[in-house]
């Protein structure tokens, strides 16, 4: 940052000073007890977050990718298999797809939330796939390759229409994985039900990353599957560690995906600490919105259906002068980045899909056009303040000079 004055994009100094003192207990304990690898302080942090989660199980894993891989190779995800995701997500979501033998397909997402469109996926499945209904199956016209998954990503802490998505899924057939690494907590109200449901908890299985800048973030790398499929879990919880129960029994080939002990102690400290730090999300958000209300700014806030409860992961703005946006907001001081700026069936890592500009029109216009302001439970509202006036009088002066 430049100087002591800047505002972060994001702060992980300030949480781990807070908590420090509890947190170098966690190493003493595993250095004392050489617990390094699974035992009590994984299974401990496991059960707690299974019931934050509202899911009956939690396997702890190596990293988000992990997490989202082992899921779809547990439900049963096979070779050449066309899983469904969005083209506006990291890449893990799909690099997970591929190393499990899946075949990706894009759906573009919905220009308001900045998720999977349910209209789209519906489009996708009614006019370019062929459904058997004798033997159940539905193939991809295009690839000739047998869908099986969707993998909705609730991207940026906001949770994807997931009703839309479960009765399309159901209706083919289809095994959901949520990627739910942006959203620990995020809550969606399921019509169907009549209830508030968690993220990860409303899948076949769901991915969590506790990569440090996430909402919870470990020191190091870490995350977790939710299910509440008790074979699904087992088979997951074989995966990560060679594809053993017992030790030197391989019922199968797995990984080296576990979780470290040490990361799990520090995420249990943690993990008490997050509705507090998700409800300081919330209020920077409701600041933010404040601030640039009372200015009329010509940006665009996010928008929060009254269907979800996001954890605000990030807080996205959008202006068609976003690159000169974060050059002046950088010559202030001020750290903004962009999730994410080329959209995935862009990448040179899929040309093979053969996908071209153009296929996803709203995914690529969003791309161009979206920028994250600093977010983080700490913000305080004088900085928000600072960061508002900056974008505000940023576009008020291009008006000007147009
Ligand atoms: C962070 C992230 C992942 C991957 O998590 P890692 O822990 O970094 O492997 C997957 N999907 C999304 C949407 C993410 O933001």
């Amino acid at each position: 940052m430049s100087g002591t004055n800047g505002i972060p994009f994001l702060d992980l100094v300030t949480p781990h000073a807070e908590l420090r003192e509890e947190l170098c207990e966690v190493f003493k304990t595993a250095l004392d007890t050489a617990g390094f690898i699974g035992g009590p302080m994984v299974q401990g942090f496991e059960q707690d977050f299974a019931k934050f989660c509202d899911t009956e199980h939690c396997v702890g894993v190596g990293s988000g990718t992990d997490a989202l891989r082992f899921a779809l190779i547990a439900a049963g995800i096979g070779q050449g298999d066309v899983v469904v995701t969005v083209p506006n997500t990291f890449i893990a979501t799909t690099e997970a797809i591929s190393q499990a033998g899946g075949r990706i397909a894009f759906i573009d997402i919905d220009e308001a939330t900045y998720n999977m469109d349910p209209e789209k996926l519906r489009e996708y499945l009614e006019t370019q796939c062929d459904f058997n209904s004798s033997t159940k199956t539905l193939v991809d016209r295009r690839t000739k390759g047998r869908v099986t998954a969707i993998v909705p990503v609730h991207l940026y802490g906001q949770m994807a229409d997931m009703d839309s998505i479960l009765e399309l899924a159901e209706r083919y057939g289809l095994i959901v994985i949520e990627d739910a690494c942006q959203a620990h907590g995020a809550e969606y109200f399921s019509n169907k039900e009549n209830r508030w449901r968690k993220a990860g908890s409303m899948g076949r299985a769901a991915a969590f990353s506790f990569y440090p800048g996430k909402n919870l973030g470990a020191c190091g790398e870490a995350g977790a599957a939710t299910t509440n499929d008790a074979e699904l879990a087992q088979k997951m919880r074989m995966l990560r560690d060679h594809g053993q129960a017992r030790k030197y029994y391989h019922d199968m080939e797995g990984y080296n995906g576990r979780l470290d002990s040490i990361q799990a102690g520090i995420l249990r400290v943690k993990l008490k600490h997050l509705p507090e730090w998700t409800e300081g999300r919330r209020a920077a958000a409701a600041r933010y919105r404040e601030l640039f209300a009372d200015a009329d700014a010509k940006i665009g806030l996010p928008y929060e259906p009254e269907w979800t409860k996001p954890v605000y992961h990030l807080f996205v703005v959008r202006t068609q002068e976003r690159d000169e946006l974060m050059k002046y907001l950088a010559s202030v001081g001020i750290g903004t980045a962009i999730h994410y700026p080329i959209p995935l069936h862009l990448q040179n890592a899929y040309a093979d899909l053969g996908y071209t500009k153009g296929d996803f029109p709203v995914t690529e216009k969003v791309a161009a056009e979206i920028v994250s302001l600093p977010m983080f439970p700490q913000l305080q509202a004088d900085q928000q303040s600072r960061v508002a006036s900056g974008v505000v009088s940023f576009l008020a002066a291009e008006k000007v000079a147009q």
